[in-house]
């Protein structure tokens, strides 16, 4: 294959990865982003395995179909729930990848007997910082994905000087990247690599242990963007200009979506990113319950459909559980139900709710509910208090008011959806417990709030055969 139609192919593949992302940011045409990101992908590993010019090319096809079977064999069974923990375990293998090629990429130096000089300082850098950058992905996705399966608590590790430790293994780590360059002695060189790898293990381990409950969406995110860099460093040994650009593509947009979350969730790019977490006072954010004030409320079925029937308007507000109990397509038939008596039904959606960027709108628009009632946090927020009736189903962590009420709350200064300040607020979900973060509620306490105790579709079912 001549050069210029390498160049002509990966350039049209590059195209196909930009139009992938630009069509994937809207609802309506994501499906066609898919379709451009399936073709660029095809177009690339066809042209990569043309350019690589492979003996045994059978290896690397019997590898692709074993492959492609796992992957659709995961993808038909996961459930949308499960999807972060699928991303974190995905991006884990990009980080393998990365640290494999540098390792390897060493190796072949050694065995093709190139002598060390100043012509391969570049080589043993873009080495050193895949396998760097490699380690940290492959080690923070593999503690993500145990955090978000629940094999971990997603609690934040706080221990002390934390910030100290981090400057200390990076500086480490820079030391060692001057040995591996300047000293040209292999034994020493391989010690360097080790050793670094054993430090970059330890940094990503403590940079994601560092970061926990509400903050877990921007460790998918910037996990994400260490993947792109990764995989943008194995472009650069292998010489690979296509990998280099897909690399930078999700490295970049993913650098963007962890900040734009950061600002969503009011809290410092900075401090996330390097796994500063926040500043936990009172961790457990127990409410202790004065003897004096009333213990939640229970509402019934039946009074639920009368305090909606006789609303003006009503906000439903999502979250993780309506994702579970797969409530969505009971909930539709409530809006139309709503609808057609002449109550204005709208949805409110907060940028982390359910487990991934994105869930709620996905889960409406599989139960076909219009997307003009769709509205996000900041255009629906100061409706709420002129609001008859709020349906909270399944959401918990994102309508907590601690955020606001309570500056020692590990979620303090998120913004959430302020359900409150509506005329009557009822919560649908199966018991007392805990939402993702792990902290009480005080929601649930409030004059105006009633418990709906149940599976949510269960009870959705229930309200709408009553309706
Ligand atoms: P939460 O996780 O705070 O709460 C979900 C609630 O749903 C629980 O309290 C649970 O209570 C209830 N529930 C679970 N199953 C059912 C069911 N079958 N029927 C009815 N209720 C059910 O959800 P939110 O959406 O409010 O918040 C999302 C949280 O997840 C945030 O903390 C966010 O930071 C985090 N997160 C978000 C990610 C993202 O990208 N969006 C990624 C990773 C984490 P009970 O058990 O009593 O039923």
């Amino acid at each position: 294959m001549s050069d210029r139609s390498l160049i002509f192919t990966y350039t049209i593949s590059a195209i196909l990865f930009i139009l992938s992302i630009a069509n994937l940011s809207k609802k309506e045409t994501s499906r066609r982003g898919n379709l451009f990101a399936i073709s660029g992908m095809i177009i690339a590993i066809i042209i990569s395995i043309l350019k690589s010019r492979i003996n045994n090319i059978g290896y690397v096809i019997t590898a692709i179909i074993c492959g492609a079977i796992i992957g659709i064999n995961i993808s038909k069974k996961i459930d949308m729930t499960k999807m972060p923990q699928l991303i974190a375990i995905l991006h884990s293998f990009v980080g393998l990848t990365a640290v494999l090629v540098g390792f390897n990429n060493y190796l072949l130096l050694i065995y093709n007997k190139i002598i060390f000089d100043k012509n391969t300082n570049i080589q043993l850098v873009e080495i050193f910082i895949s396998i760097f950058i490699g380690s940290v992905t492959l080690i923070g996705s593999i503690i993500a994905f145990n955090k978000l399966s629940g094999f971990m608590k997603s609690k934040v590790l706080n221990i002390k000087y934390k910030n100290q430790i981090h400057i200390f293994l990076l500086s480490m780590s820079f030391i060692l990247m001057i040995i591996f360059l300047k000293i040209h002695n292999i034994k020493l060189q391989i010690l360097s690599l080790g050793l670094m790898f054993l430090i970059s293990l330890m940094f990503g381990f403590h940079l994601i242990m560092s970061i926990g409950g509400a903050d877990m969406p921007v460790v998918i995110s910037m996990l994400n963007s260490y993947s792109g860099w990764a995989a943008a460093s194995s472009g650069f040994m292998l010489t690979n200009d296509l990998l280099i650009i897909t690399g930078a593509l999700v490295g970049s947009s993913g650098a963007i979506l962890s900040y734009l979350m950061c600002k969503g969730m009011n809290r410092s790019f900075l401090n996330v990113l390097l796994g500063g977490g926040k500043k936990i006072i009172n961790e457990n954010n127990d409410i202790i319950i004065d003897k004096n004030i009333p213990k939640y409320k229970n509402i019934s079925i039946g009074n639920t459909v009368e305090i909606l029937k006789s609303s003006n308007n009503v906000i439903i507000v999502p979250g993780y559980g309506l994702a579970v109990s797969q409530a969505q397509y009971p909930l539709s038939e409530i809006v139309k139900k709503l609808s057609s008596l002449n109550i204005k039904v709208r949805f409110a959606i907060h940028p982390v709710a359910g487990r991934l960027p994105g869930h709620m709108n996905v889960l409406l628009a599989e139960a076909n509910i219009p997307y003009d009632l769709v509205l996000e946090m900041d255009e629906i927020n100061k409706d709420f208090i002129n609001t008859d009736t709020v349906l909270v189903i399944g959401a918990n962590d994102t309508v907590n008011p601690s955020a606001q009420e309570d500056i020692n709350s590990p979620i303090s200064g998120m913004p959430i959806l302020e359900v409150w300040k509506a005329n009557n607020i009822i919560i649908l979900k199966r018991s007392m417990n805990k939402g993702y973060s792990g902290i009480n509620n005080p929601l649930f306490y409030k004059d105006n709030s009633y418990m709906l105790f149940g599976d949510a579709k269960n009870t959705i079912n229930k309200i709408l055969e009553i309706m």
